[in-house]
């Protein structure tokens, strides 16, 4: 049985009162509400985002592709990271069909101070259906390449490792050419063994964010560790050192342009291929200030010092995201290790 399972029929069965009246709010909790979608962050005091510059303007989404993109993930009963994050990409990338899937449900067990997922404890047990609707969808749409991402589920015994693997598996099954990239938490409460599971399931970019420079991950991830998250990225390298290795910070959280360059160097020696960096935006006002808005320029000289740093691929503009482009920069980056290795 699935460690999930397991847990959603303890948890049903242990049953005190208070347990059902809990189970029954978290039923009819109604996560479009900010105060129920995020319970732990109503005691913060509200800080309002600074006025958007120009350069992060983006276009209301309405084109036909959004639609048919929107209706294909109804259809098929799954969430998007896309919308739960309230993504300013979300027009451009659904016109396309890039949707970014984020399994094992809508509720995410951590309480990290820039994120717009709904926290709490998860209502449900993870679904066993869902790795065949993942697949159903990806081959609906159409996809070369699909990222599949998830909340993080420290109330699962293996963080979901065994999830995420029969959810390549499906992908594979029913879409052998299209190319897997995945986002995983941290599994920082599972034994370290659970890592493994999910890499021999072999998906081809295996990415985990860092978020955010180890100076404010007690403010921004506090439960998260820095080392921790780098060493994981470490670990899949020396699992399979074929596979590529992604990560991603945002910054204007207060960082400066040192700790950047600390985290390049860092990710660097975990043996990290590809770097994404993007603007953070404040969801609400309940969430982590928008300490400032670099500008496309320091962008551009972060992008030049990764690549002088020896990452195969950057990323870093405001509107960069972890899945923004994916497909074309897998293209790229598997370009750019081709290159390095001398093949043509
Ligand atoms: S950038 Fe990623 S999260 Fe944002 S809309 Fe595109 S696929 Fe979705």
């Amino acid at each position: 049985m699935h460690p999930a399972i397991a847990v959603g029929h303890l948890a049903l069965a242990g049953v005190s009162e208070e347990g059902i009246t809990s189970e029954l709010q978290m039923a009819t909790r109604d996560l479009k509400i900010p105060a129920q979608r995020h319970p732990e962050k109503q005691r913060r005091a509200d800080s309002a985002q600074p006025k958007k510059p120009d350069w992060i303007r983006v276009k209301a989404p309405t084109s036909e592709g959004y639609k048919q993109t929107r209706d294909i993930m109804r259809e098929h009963k799954l969430v998007t990271v896309c919308e739960e994050a309230g993504c300013p990409n979300v027009g451009e990338c659904w016109s396309q069909g890039h949707a970014t899937m984020m399994i094992m449900g809508e509720v995410c067990t951590r309480a990290c101070t820039f994120c717009n997922i709904a926290t709490g404890k998860p209502p449900e047990a993870l679904d066993v259906f869902e790795p065949g609707r993942v697949a159903d969808a990806v081959k609906k749409l159409g996809l070369n390449h699909v990222v599949i991402t998830s909340v993080d589920r420290d109330d699962v015994e293996d963080g979901g490792a065994e999830h995420f693997a029969q959810t390549i598996r499906a992908v594979r099954r029913q879409s052998p050419g299209t190319t897997i990239e995945i986002l995983t938490p941290d599994f920082i409460r599972c034994d370290d063994s659970v890592l493994k599971i999910v890499v021999d399931a072999r998906p081809d970019v295996f990415n985990h964010n860092l978020e955010t420079v180890p100076g404010l991950y007690p403010e921004v991830r506090p439960g998260a560790r820095y080392f921790h998250s780098l060493r994981l990225l470490q670990r899949v390298k020396e699992l399979d050192p074929a596979m590529f290795t992604k990560s991603g910070i945002m910054v204007g959280l207060g960082e400066d342009r040192q700790a950047v360059t600390q985290v390049m160097e860092d990710m660097r020696a975990a043996d990290i291929d590809f770097l994404t960096i993007g603007q953070y935006l404040q969801p609400t006002p309940k969430h982590h200030k928008v300490d400032r808005f670099v500008t496309p320029e320091e962008f551009a000289a972060y992008e030049k010092a990764a690549y002088g740093k020896g990452f195969l691929m950057v990323s870093a503009s405001p509107l960069t995201r972890s899945s923004y482009h994916a497909g074309d920069d897998f293209a790229r980056l598997r370009a750019a290790r081709m290159k390095k290795l001398g093949v043509s």
